[in-house]
């Protein structure tokens, strides 16, 4: 049953990860990290979801071309549990930085992400988040929660 007292993140596969076949790979080292993939699903964002989620970024000038971007093509969301705690902060370190230049060997930016923009994955930056992501993606009847 839904608690929010549960430790989870939220996780986006972006559009240039699924398009070059990534996804599986991706989703191999999700698991590998220590995560349990508590809820998935595939789906194509409209302008209006992308730009609802992604709210936050309104107004900068890297907001249109990233909902050009994440309505590009097919995504895959997902809610993830971390086995140890801190699913948010040790999901951002398997990432990687948002610019893939910096980002150190072994996250996922590093392998699989074209630009700062077609970054291969999105990872909720704090618990508050992750749980409004959630949300916004899934119905409580849609998750479970491990333990
Ligand atoms: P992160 O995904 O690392 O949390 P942000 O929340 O700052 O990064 O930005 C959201 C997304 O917007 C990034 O993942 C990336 O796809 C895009 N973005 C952010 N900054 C830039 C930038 N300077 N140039 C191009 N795209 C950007
Ligand atoms: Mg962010």
């Amino acid at each position: 049953m839904y608690n929010s007292s549960h430790d989870f993140t939220f996780a986006i596969v972006k559009p240039n990860a699924v398009k070059a076949g990534n996804t599986g790979p991706i989703l191999a080292m999700i698991n590998k990290a220590g995560f349990e993939i508590t809820a998935m699903r595939m789906v194509k964002l409209t302008r209006a979801q992308a730009s609802s989620f992604y709210d936050i970024h309104r107004g900068e000038e890297f907001f249109i071309p990233l909902i050009d971007y994440m309505t590009s093509g097919p995504v895959v969301v997902m809610i993830l549990q971390h086995q140890t705690g801190n699913s948010v902060g040790r999901f951002r370190e398997l990432m990687g930085p948002t610019d893939p230049s910096e980002a150190p060997e072994g996250t996922i930016r590093k392998l699989f992400a074209e630009s700062p923009r077609m970054n291969a994955i999105h990872g909720a930056d704090s618990k508050m988040n992750a749980e409004k992501e959630s949300n916004f993606f899934f119905s409580g009847i849609e998750r479970f929660y491990s333990t």
